[in-house]
């Protein structure tokens, strides 16, 4: 074994909690660590790594550490040196791994490697026949990427498509039509796309067992952080990777599954324990990311949604910090205006720009804030998105612009028309694709404000010196701009939110309860990325082509926003989202840190009538009727009626009468779980009375 590592090992348990320092020590394999958002899962998988190389138990050399994007993979490396591990650790993507190793099997071989794809969509535009050629090549990516995520062949496509709820730009058949063409003429071509990287490589494991025992040799210790968004194709070249040996540890939080839209499936964590009996799973439940104020008005998110949490109540470890705050600003613009005050405000000696970041649910809401924080003065840099100008809708819009004789400000309206803006999308990246497309939009207007008569060069060069030219040096002392998405596992003592509109949280076209709750999620992992300070912002109105469109607020700040008064007044957010009025031990819920405030008047009160003050009189009639219904289902189910709904989520159903189940999950504390359950029961009971 390795004596490479010199630390003493229990050095490295140092600072470290019960439960931590059973997930670093435990012996038993394959272990899960099982934990919410901030409560030490990165921090316990590098140290197990440390820990075991410390004391012999493994050879650093030895190791993959896989993560999901390349600058995680860099963090882990670089965490694994300051734990003093002077040995190289391999951590990387899955496809990077993949790929790597494929490389060096088709060398080793002498395999003319086959070429790699990097156009996809306009591959996939060659092969689009009649009125295929109506949709854009890139809908069709999706759903090809989607199906291969699953291991889903194309004559397999239709049915999986539809079990899952996938709105493909065509009909089923047609676009499993498509992927076939696509397969065929990638093979005959010999190219490869990037999941084709993770398919050959299981497919090769599998078959040639010589590359399957060197492989394995060379990784004999498998650690996975953020598991829950692996998906079955990772998934099955993970387990080829790993044979028969069990040396494999995982990481994740069910409540941080933010890619099932890609083909991700958050039930491979949560079925660890049974697909494993001989494994070990371990729960941290201490928070040390966020302040008590924050992490609670984040876990009312979960408990409103879900109604149900994986990982147990969290509990905070960090001082008292102020109460997350929730403003509405008139427009776009002035959202983004208040952001860069608010960044400058908190900008001082001892505290850097890079203390702070802005997170938005698009890209394409990112140029305003960019805007906005240059203005200002402010440097910043933008994350992990690819920049606007190398979206392919812009590219080609960008070259239209220049091809066309008419004039460029008839172009622009032009364009700008034909950015419809229309909740009812097919698809994702359709979505997004006209998003981009509208923030070029905005951009000319800015441009046509300042160059006359403007012209397609002339926008094309200010548009390159306005959104590159001034990019500030990538190592240096910047707000950071980027996405819910990008920002997973990351953390800021202050982050900033913007855009918590319908439309954008949640997206628009999530239209199933799986997106919407995928939705919800994705706005808990925006929300626990703050240490001491989480500001969110809407617009209450955005230009979208022509015309500004009023904006809704986001109807997962119902929730939050509640939370976050019942802090105010010193009340545990979580009972008062239960309807119930209960004072925390301190300001925060539940907390270590004690500072106890004195209860404002203000709070939620305690209804005195048989009715809650929320309903109007005109409701009385269902709700009565759907506490009866509560009542035998309690007496039938032999449960307490608690159990079944409480009286707020009633109160809530009779004020909204929800008549899908979609509609149903948005009301506040129902989630998929009741909703599957009693879902039919009580929309029949709300038809019934309604038509009585
Ligand atoms: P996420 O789910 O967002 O990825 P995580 O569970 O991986 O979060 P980490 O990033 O490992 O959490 O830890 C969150 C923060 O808390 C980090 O700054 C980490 O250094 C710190 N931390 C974790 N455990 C402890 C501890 N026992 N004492 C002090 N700080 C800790
Ligand atoms: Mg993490």
């Amino acid at each position: 074994m390795s004596t490479v590592c010199r630390v003493e090992p229990d050095a490295l348990l140092d600072g470290l909690n019960t439960a931590q320092r059973l997930a670093v020590t435990s012996s038993t394999s394959p272990l899960c660590i099982l934990a919410g958002a901030g409560s030490g899962k990165t921090r316990v998988l590098t140290h197990r790594i440390a820990y075991r190389a410390a004391t012999g138990d493994l050879d650093p050399r030895h190791v993959l550490a896989l993560t999901f994007t390349r600058k995680a993979a860099g963090e882990l490396t670089a965490r694994l040196r300051s734990l003093g591990l002077r040995e190289h650790v391999a951590a990387g993507t899955f496809h990077s791994v993949a790929y790597a190793q494929l490389r060096t099997r088709w060398a080793e071989r002498n395999i003319t490697p086959p070429q790699l794809m990097t156009r996809k969509a306009g591959f996939v535009i060659g092969l689009l026949t009649g009125a295929e050629k109506s949709t854009p090549g890139i809908d069709f990516v999706a759903e090809i990427e989607w199906a291969k995520a699953r291991m889903v062949e194309p004559e397999a496509y239709p049915e999986a498509a539809k079990t899952a709820g996938r709105k493909p730009p065509i009909s089923y058949e047609a676009t499993a039509a498509v992927y076939a063409r696509y397969e065929d003429q990638r093979r005959q071509k010999r190219l490869i796309d990037f999941d084709d990287m993770l398919r050959v490589c299981h497919r090769d494991l599998i078959s040639d067992t010589a590359f399957a025992d060197s492989q394995r040799w060379r990784f004999s210790h498998l650690f996975v952080d953020e598991f829950q968004d692996v998906n079955p194709l990772q998934h099955a070249l993970l387990e080829a990777w790993r044979g028969d040996r069990t040396d494999l540890c995982i990481v994740g939080d069910p409540n941080q599954a933010i890619y099932s839209w890609n083909g991700a499936d958050p039930e491979l964590l949560l079925s660890f324990a049974t697909r494993f009996p001989e494994g070990e799973t371990i729960r941290l439940l201490d928070n040390y990311r966020s302040s008590p104020q924050i992490l609670a008005a984040a876990n009312a998110l979960l408990v409103g949604g879900r109604g149900v949490d994986h990982n147990g109540t969290q509990s905070a470890t960090r001082p008292d910090g102020s109460v997350p705050s929730v403003r509405e600003l008139p427009e776009e613009r002035a959202e983004a205006a208040a952001i860069a005050r608010a960044a400058r405000d908190r900008h001082g000696p001892g505290a850097l720009w890079a203390h702070q970041a802005v997170l938005v649910r698009t890209n394409a809401q990112l140029p305003i804030i960019e805007e906005a924080m240059k203005s200002a003065g402010i440097p910043f840099r933008v994350r992990g998105a690819t920049p606007l100008l190398d979206q392919p809708e812009i590219k080609a819009a960008l070259g239209d612009l220049r091809r066309t004789p008419r004039p460029f400000s008839d172009a622009i309206h032009d364009l700008a028309l034909s950015v419809v803006i229309d909740d009812d999308s097919e698809s994702d990246r359709a979505a997004e694709r006209r998003a981009n497309l509208d923030a070029l939009v905005q951009m000319a207007r800015d441009y046509m404000a300042i160059e006359s008569p403007p012209t397609a060069n002339g926008f094309f060069l200010w548009l390159t010196a306005t959104t590159r030219a001034d990019q500030p040096d990538p190592n240096g002392d910047a707000v950071e701009l980027l996405t819910f998405h990008a920002a997973k596992g990351l953390e800021w003592p202050i982050v900033h939110l913007a855009g918590l509109e319908q439309g954008y949280v949640p997206i628009g076209h999530a239209k199933t309860p799986g997106a919407w709750a995928e939705e919800r999620r994705l706005f808990y992992v925006a929300a626990t990325r703050a240490e001491r300070e989480l500001l969110c912002t809407w617009a209450k109105s955005r230009t979208f082509g022509e015309r500004p469109i009023p904006r809704e607020r986001s109807e997962f700040l119902d929730t939050f926003a509640a939370a976050c008064e019942a802090l105010e007044a010193g009340l545990d957010p979580v009972a008062v989202g239960n309807g119930a009025t209960v004072p925390t031990r301190s300001s925060g819920s539940p907390t270590k840190s004690s500072k106890p405030k004195p209860k404002s008047p203000k709070g939620p009160r305690q209804r005195p009538g048989k009715y809650p003050d929320s309903l109007d009189s005109s409701d009385h009639a269902l709700f009565d009727a759907l506490r009866q219904w509560r009542s035998d289902r309690s007496k039938s189910a032999d449960v307490p009626a608690f159990v079944v709904c409480n009286d707020h989520t009633l109160a809530e159903i009779a004020r909204h009468k929800p008549t899908t189940p979609v509609e149903l999950l948005r009301v506040n504390g129902m989630g998929e779980i009741k909703v599957s359950k009693f879902g039919d029961e009580i929309l029949a009971v709300i038809t019934e009375t309604l038509d009585a």
